[in-house]
């Protein structure tokens, strides 16, 4: 089949307190759109594989790795910052989570599917490589990339972060780095305020005013994203899939709509066809308003599986 949809039960059992927007029914959500639409006929689901210490060593530095074992709760909570919250169960689902980016890249990569949508729990791109925050625990995204150089050998990777939060973890992860070349844009100000005029120039990172609305959005991926992509030609393309700059979410103050996502999807699919056989590896990230959750990500799953 064309995709290959990728989650594990214990990305569900994570959880940072019942007021907390980054909320296990945020899957729910998700899988129940693609089931009563009867999406999930015509993709494969896998269960995800836990990442290897090796497999963070990558981008997470040793100490960050042993403080998450440390301070991991054998009940109860503990809170790394105001809303980065690990309890017992955060640690298996993270490292589940990071797993699933390594699944999707070698399916992928051995050509069993064209893609891969990562539907996990806790999201990743805020993650520093020493340091948690912003409901982000290891950098998922960052980590599958770091895979796919290290095994692949590849040399050219496209990281597009449609988030309505800057990827910081990520930014930081791969700025100066010639192999990759990163796209987004962002509300800014808002969460986490690091971004400061590109810090290299692999990093196609572009800050937008609250209150953009999809056109705009859209002009910024046709007109600044897509030349630098085309003359880049990625070998591979990863997409940190966060939904939360959704009109309906009130996390931020962008007006993106479900046909938004589509068409920045098949953008990104047209563009996988021309340089990267066909290759995109997806990654849950935020997303909070879980009816516009399950609406934009069936919307761009189905634009992946081309149906
Ligand atoms: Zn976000």
């Amino acid at each position: 089949m064309q995709t290959l949809y990728i989650t594990h039960p214990a990305c569900h059992l994570h959880e940072m307190g019942s007021w907390h927007p980054e909320c296990p029914g945020r899957l729910d959500a998700i899988n129940d759109r693609l089931v009563a639409s009867g999406l999930m006929d015509f993709i494969d689901e896998q269960t995800a594989v836990a990442a290897t210490d090796a497999d963070l060593l990558r981008v997470h530095e040793p100490r960050h790795l042993a403080y998450l074992r440390e301070h991991a709760p054998a009940e109860g909570y503990f809170q790394i910052d105001a809303d980065t919250i690990m309890n017992p169960h955060t640690l298996e689902a993270a490292w589940v989570a990071a797993g699933a980016g390594i699944t999707a890249v070698d399916a992928v990569m051995r050509q069993t599917h064209r893609n891969a949508f990562c539907a996990v729990r806790p999201p990743g791109h805020h993650a520093r490589p020493s340091q948690a925050m912003g409901f982000c625990f290891l950098n998922n995204i960052a980590i599958a990339v770091a895979h796919a150089l290290d095994r692949y050998k590849l040399e050219r990777i496209a990281i597009i972060d449609f988030d309505v939060h800057h990827g910081n973890g990520t930014e930081e992860s791969f700025a100066g780095d010639p192999r990759v070349l990163m796209c987004s844009f962002f509300q800014h100000p808002l969460f986490p305020d690091q971004y400061q005029y590109p810090p290299a120039e692999n990093m196609v990172n572009i800050p937008v005013h609250a209150y953009a609305k999809g056109d705009d959005l859209r002009f910024v991926a046709d007109e600044v994203w897509m030349p630098r992509l085309r003359a880049f030609r990625p070998e591979l393309i990863f997409i940190s899939a966060g939904f939360d700059a959704h009109r309906e979410d009130d996390m931020a103050q962008l007006g993106m709509v479900e046909s938004d996502y589509a068409w920045m999807t098949q953008q990104i699919v047209t563009l996988a066809d021309e340089s990267a056989q066909g290759r995109i590896v997806s990654m849950l990230e935020g997303g909070y308003n879980l009816s516009a959750l399950g609406r934009s990500a069936e919307v761009h799953i189905r634009t992946l599986a081309k149906l």
